[in-house]
């Protein structure tokens, strides 16, 4: 633990991140993990494009048969939204998969509706029920950690997983992006994939069993790894935000909606003002921090972006009021939660201290070994 308060010299991360260790010069480890994936995930121009070509055709291939060549998420969000673009630009088959958690703005949804009708992608959409979603979102809430958001996005890797199995589609095309979104300190979020961190956290402060939630099991989680493909397709285009956002809109019929992540009312308020005033985490000072390193703006830019407000005040108290009275609570019992000391992953019972073990990762890693030969072998007689 950093006692002292510093920040980066190269990003804006500082000791909010109790983990944060800095080198000599005063460079982060997010800013080294950053420049490393950059170099291992990352390809770009005429090798990105070669590689694409090659991992699209394979995809085609392996589509042979199916109904779909992949899956891929969708939000309504730019990042999701300009995927599907990219997925039928380049021939392929997709099905679009929408987990509708109950947060989805108005204008989230006219996206998703919009944009996949003029693209002639089929849509999917998973509704979660509602009651049952409710209830852990206030379980997490009330086990003060700062890992409120880990339910959604655990189910929507369980409701892709589960499709790919159902339809025999292995790949599942995702938007995720090294340039835009590292510097994310595990303290301030863990457990994403850990099926028994979120039902203990249910258990404890739950209202009763999740009976229909989508979710991973432990092999379950370990047998996706191996046989479905996670194919993060913007680390291989020289995606820029702000060309993709203009190509959606003329094209597609998009529209902006105000801030990243912020389709989702939840996300934006649980980002905007749940973790920055319970935790006094930014998610910001990440996003803005991946930004510096890929040189999409400055660090001078990126510090008075952060002496702004997460967003407006006004809409703020109106999410809270929003938030408060969907999630059936009263405005003391938000209160106390947000004045409720804090905890961490570490503090619930989980697969942790397994996952993290050296006995797993060495058994995974002769599974590995063995499924890829084979892969490899039945590729050879393929050809
Ligand atoms: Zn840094």
């Amino acid at each position: 633990m950093t006692s002292e308060y510093r920040i980066c010299t190269r990003c804006i991360m500082d000791t909010t991140d109790p983990d944060i260790v800095f080198d000599e010069n005063g460079v982060c480890n997010h800013c080294h993990d950053h420049d490393r994936l950059m170099k291992q995930k990352v390809v770009t121009g005429k090798a990105g494009e070669e590689y694409l070509q090659k991992l699209v055709e394979q995809m085609k291939r392996d589509g042979r048969g199916k109904p779909y060549d992949c899956l891929i998420g969708v939000s309504g969000g730019v990042d999701s939204t300009y995927v599907a673009f990219l997925v039928k630009k380049m021939g392929l088959r997709p099905l679009a998969v929408h987990m509708d958690n109950g947060w989805d703005s108005e204008l989230a949804v006219k996206n998703i509706e919009e944009t996949l009708k003029r693209l002639g992608i089929d849509l999917h959409t998973e509704v979660l029920d509602w009651e049952e979603f409710k209830s852990l979102q206030v379980a997490f809430l009330k086990s003060s950690t700062p890992d409120s958001e880990i339910p959604s996005d655990h189910a929507i890797w369980a409701v892709l997983g589960d499709l790919a199995d159902k339809l025999k589609v292995k790949y599942i095309v995702s938007g995720f992006n090294v340039r835009t979104e590292t510097h994310l300190p595990r303290a301030w979020s863990q457990g994403h994939f850990d099926w028994k961190y979120i039902r203990s956290v249910n258990q404890l402060f739950g209202r009763g069993k999740l009976k229909t939630f989508p979710h991973i099991g432990f092999f379950t989680y370990y047998r996706r790894l191996l046989t479905h493909r996670r194919v993060d397709i913007l680390n291989y285009i020289d995606f820029n935000k702000a060309e993709a956002m203009k190509i959606l809109e003329q094209e597609l019929g998009w529209r902006y909606y105000g801030g990243k992540h912020y389709e989702s009312i939840y996300t934006r308020f649980y980002q905007g003002y749940i973790l920055p005033v319970k935790f006094g985490y930014d998610k910001r000072r990440s996003h803005l921090s991946s930004l510096i390193c890929s040189g999409e703006t400055t660090r001078p830019a990126a510090l008075s972006e952060l002496d702004k407000p997460t967003y407006q005040p006004s809409m703020q108290e109106e999410d809270r009021e929003y938030v408060v009275k969907k999630l059936g609570l009263t405005d003391d019992e938000f209160e106390s939660i947000l004045n409720a000391s804090k905890k961490t992953f570490w503090d619930y019972p989980s697969y942790g201290r397994i996952i993290e073990g050296p006995a797993l990762k060495f058994l995974y890693n002769i599974g590995r070994n063995w499924y890829r030969a084979r892969q490899k072998r039945a590729h050879q007689a393929e050809a």
